[in-house]
């Protein structure tokens, strides 16, 4: 059994090579050529969570087929210890004989292929000239997510909000200095947004940091932070002004809190989830309608994304 640790993750799993796969991945999602369970989550107390997210991908290594899944500790008090907040394994099986052929590090497929699909939904949602990039967060997510962004979309500025002005600053220095791009904090996430053509929010905020009310029209939003039906980034109000599309509907409809939120408050139903990113990048559900739209990407994150990742990791490989 193959062994791909942290290290070899981040030396292959390259934007170049990650961002392909995962658009591949979630066309086949919506295609229906994938098989998943909704994720199961065991809360573990002190806010800490164990995810469980099974799959299988019947097309992948040339027909032959892999199935798996990941298994992921969310500990969200690590930021401040300086620790990643999700670390486990993803265990990679073939499908002839069932057999297990290869366990990746999840901690940095999870924060490469996150960043990389919401890459895939920028270049599909977000207006052509989007050229300014808004980060409310400054941890793992924040620094992939400016990486993956940046490959699809020439960036002139990112601006940077976080609850702490001098982390956000030392974040947007980082940031700057490995892409070349002209990064600064931002005092307030209000700021930050008002000014941008691209916004993801990549915090562990329980209550809403992005108020739809700051949004300009012709943004393009990636909801990243929340992955369950309990904390939400963002409020109502840009749930309801928002052409709202989903990695995976049922998975949104299940457990995306922002959605829900703006359900639960009557202003929204289902059908307000006009499709999944899989559907616009096959062609099969337009995705932004005009210039003047707001898009919104929500990001629950998928297995399908962590197998593509794996198998691709896998068979490329040194025997
Ligand atoms: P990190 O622990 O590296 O960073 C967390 C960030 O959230 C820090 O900037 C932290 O800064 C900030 N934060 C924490 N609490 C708040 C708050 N109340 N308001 C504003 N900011 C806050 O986490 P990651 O970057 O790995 O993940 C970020 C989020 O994305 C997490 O919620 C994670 O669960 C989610 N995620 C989603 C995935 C998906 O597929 N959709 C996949 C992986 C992660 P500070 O504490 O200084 O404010």
């Amino acid at each position: 059994m193959q062994l791909i640790d942290g290290d070899e993750v981040r030396a292959r799993l390259t934007y170049a090579r990650c961002i392909p796969l995962v658009r591949d991945a979630m066309i086949a999602l919506s295609r229906g050529e994938t098989r998943q369970l909704l994720r199961a989550i065991l809360p573990l107390g002190d806010g800490h969570l164990f995810g469980i997210m099974p799959g299988a991908l019947p097309g992948a290594m040339g027909g032959r087929g892999v199935f798996g899944a990941k298994l992921v500790s969310v500990f969200p008090d690590n930021f401040a210890k300086g620790r990643p907040s999700h670390q486990g394994v993803i265990v990679l099986f073939e499908s002839e004989g069932g057999a297990p052929v290869c366990v990746v590090d999840a901690g940095e497929v999870t924060a490469i292929r996150t960043a990389a699909a919401s890459a895939v939904a920028t270049h599909a949602l977000a207006r052509p000239d989007a050229a300014r990039l808004a980060i409310l967060g400054y941890g793992e997510q924040a620094a992939t997510h400016a990486r993956a962004i940046s490959a699809v979309r020439p960036l002139d500025a990112i601006a940077v909000w976080g609850r702490s002005y001098e982390r956000a600053q030392a974040f947007a220095a980082r940031m700057e200095a490995e892409l070349g791009i002209p990064a600064h904090a931002s005092v307030e996430p209000r700021i930050a947004v008002g000014e941008a053509d691209i916004v993801c929010t990549v915090t562990n905020a329980s209550e809403p940091i992005l108020l739809g009310g700051w949004v300009r029209p012709g943004t393009h939003v990636n909801l990243v932070g929340s992955s369950f039906a309990g904390p939400a980034e963002a409020d109502e109000e840009l749930v309801v002004r928002s052409r709202f599309i989903a990695d995976h509907r049922d998975g949104v409809l299940a457990q995306g809190a922002e959605f829900l939120r703006a359900k639960a408050a009557g202003l929204v139903d289902d059908d307000h989830v006009a499709g999944e990113i899989g559907q616009v990048l096959n062609g099969t559900l337009p995705g932004r309608q005009s210039s003047g739209q707001i898009t919104v990407y929500k990001s629950l994150g998928h297995v399908v994304q962590d197998l593509a990742a794996a198998t691709a990791l896998y068979e490329g490989a040194p025997s």
